[in-house]
């Protein structure tokens, strides 16, 4: 099989609503998408997410690195030399997770469909379907109950409260919205490097009462002795999301005793052979994963979705990204029900050709 076409561009979709988070509002997201096709008939597709809070780059460099390095690079190959073509872009492209997870979906995506199989088989097939949490951004206290109350009456079973700038307010969402759900719900909470490590810490001895689930990146990113104090010092998971970006860190994380959990997203790492590389890390520690997302289209959810379900130590998602946007081209790629998610069962990431 030999990569014989690649296209490129960037597409903008907005959001139903805009949302707020620890340091910003966002109102739409632009994601590149790449697709390929192949001597044999396939067609390949993958996406990026980029943010330059989080990956550093712009849709202009995802373009441009396509243009510059994608393109040359792929033309000709054969995505069964996945390994030797994402350590050449990787080469290339040290500092563009999002690009890089662009190119390593459409290989995955071409082998999967090669080989005639949904990509989660292709991968390890652990699971079928995984729950995912519903993202509750930074609202005031009333709304965000309601917010809560309307996601549980859809099926969601898991929520995702993010806060991080007034420990008071968090605590206070945190009691009425399981006072207003009661147990049908899981609660798990981000603070998006918001807090200081007394504050995490008051923040969860506050909340103790109310069970929250885990309590996601609660200290500067810059800084992993502070989310190991934070680990040492709360009953609750501590997970590592903005911390937690290449193989060298999860490494440092793990080995430090630093964090219970980790985040992987697949366009913050530079795709699925680095989620794998790096969730074998967090394995040998007995550190569980999570999934995690952008903004992205259901194409970008898919990916995430089918790295989920293949291996035993990821048993959480955060796969919501693209239950918020409006002009999404690969919407109902993945099936939510009940707020489980199901991939397709097409060959590779199911795009229909
Ligand atoms: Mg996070």
């Amino acid at each position: 099989m030999k990569i014989t076409r690649l296209e490129c561009w960037a597409h903008a979709m907005p959001l139903t609503e805009p949302y707020t988070i620890a340091y910003e509002t966002i109102g739409q997201a632009v994601n590149v998408f790449l697709k390929a096709e192949t001597d044999n008939g396939l067609t390949g597709w993958g996406c990026a997410a980029p943010d330059l809070a989080v990956t550093q780059e712009t849709p202009e460099m995802v373009v441009a690195a396509f243009n510059n390095i994608i393109e040359p690079f792929l033309l000709g190959a054969d995505p069964f030399q996945y390994t030797r073509l994402l350590e050449g872009l990787h080469k290339f492209l040290p500092h563009h997770p999002s690009t890089l997870a662009m190119a390593d979906m459409v290989l995955f995506d071409l082998m999967a469909q090669k080989a005639g199989e949904p990509l989660y088989k292709l991968l390890g097939g652990y699971r079928n379907s995984i729950a995912t949490s519903i993202t509750i951004g930074i609202l005031p206290v009333t709304e965000t109950v309601e917010r809560a109350r309307d996601f549980i009456r859809k099926g969601f079973k898991v929520l995702k409260l993010k806060g991080g700038n007034d420990v008071e307010e968090d605590v206070e969402k945190v009691a009425r919205i399981r006072e207003a759900v009661g147990n049908r719900a899981e609660i798990r909470f981000d603070a998006n490097q918001g807090y200081t490590v007394e504050q995490a810490i008051a923040f969860i001895h506050r909340t103790e009462h109310y069970k929250v689930e885990l309590l996601e990146q609660p200290t500067d990113k810059h800084n992993e002795e502070l989310l190991k104090e934070v680990a040492l010092n709360v009953p609750v998971p501590v997970m590592a999301d903005e911390s937690l970006m290449t193989l060298k860190d999860v490494f440092h994380l793990t080995s430090r005793g630093c964090i219970d959990m980790i985040n992987i997203k697949l366009v913050k790492v530079g795709g699925i052979l680095e989620g794998l590389h790096i969730n074998s890390v967090a394995k040998a520690d007995n550190v569980e994963a999570m999934v995690g997302c952008m903004d992205e289209s259901a194409l970008g959810i898919a990916a995430g979705l089918h790295f989920a379900l293949a291996r035993p130590n990821i048993t959480y998602a955060d796969l919501d990204g693209h239950l918020d946007l409006l002009d999404d081209p690969f919407a109902g790629l993945v099936r939510l029900e009940e707020g489980i998610l199901y991939p397709g069962e097409r060959a590779g990431l199911g795009v229909s050709a």
